[in-house]
């Protein structure tokens, strides 16, 4: 199938973090704000797709016109990935999915105590697990501390991703929140493109155009 037949206007993203439960009053999560995923869904709204919006747990409004899908824990986004994408053209994940989860998770609050250890288990990696679908153009994120473009590459291939947006961790630059970032995209050609420090309501402009072409 191609993608234009495959192609109908509606598209799936992840936004904001996941939270894996520990016990009932307590989880581990990361600074995901889900700005970021926000604004993507806003753009392509307004660029006329059909979007639905998968959303870990964040303080922010929905985007006018998009299907919402509140979840919490990175399983959660998997189930609520695989029952929305069918019929999309594209996934765009922005959200920061934990990687770990606690492998167990206590029926009651777990007392104070000196040391803890705790185990913790790989959650289902999502881009990953819907690599073989050709059907459907799939962009990712990558965010790392350091080696920031060998690593999306990587990611970029075994994840078989169409494009990756490379987010910068530096002194100068936090990806958390609002205001001022900086951005690369590196595509399965190898192109990168440098966008320099813009806001993410400009740089979600951009990957709304860039689903677009990939769409087309
Ligand atoms: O965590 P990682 O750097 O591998 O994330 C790269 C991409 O994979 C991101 O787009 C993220 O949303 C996605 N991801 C996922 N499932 C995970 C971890 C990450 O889909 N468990």
């Amino acid at each position: 199938m191609t993608r234009s037949a495959a192609f109908s206007g509606k598209i799936l993203v992840t936004a904001g973090p996941t939270v894996e439960p520990l016990d009932p009053v307590r989880f581990i999560s990361n600074h995901s704000t889900g700005t970021m995923g926000y604004e993507i869904a806003a753009a392509c709204a307004r660029n006329g797709f059909d979007v639905c919006l998968v959303s870990g747990p964040v303080g922010l409004e929905a985007p006018a016109g998009v299907k919402m899908v509140n979840v919490l824990t990175a399983r959660e986004m998997r189930r609520a990935v695989v029952k929305h994408l069918n019929g999309c053209g594209c996934i765009v994940m922005a959200a920061a999915v934990c990687d770990f989860s606690p492998a167990k998770k206590n029926r009651s609050k777990i007392k104070k105590r000196e040391t803890l250890t705790l185990k913790l288990r790989k959650t289902p990696d999502i881009l990953a697990e819907i690599r073989s679908r050709r059907d459907i153009a799939k962009v990712g994120f990558a965010l790392e501390t350091h080696d920031a473009l060998r690593n999306a590459r990587a990611k970029l291939r075994a994840k078989k991703l169409d494009l990756i947006i490379v987010n910068t961790l530096d002194a100068k630059s936090n990806p958390f929140g609002g205001g001022i970032k900086k951005y690369r995209i590196l595509d399965k050609d190898g192109i990168i493109r440098d966008f320099g420090r813009i806001t993410k309501k400009r740089m979600a402009s951009i990957i709304a155009r860039e689903v677009k072409k990939l769409l087309r």
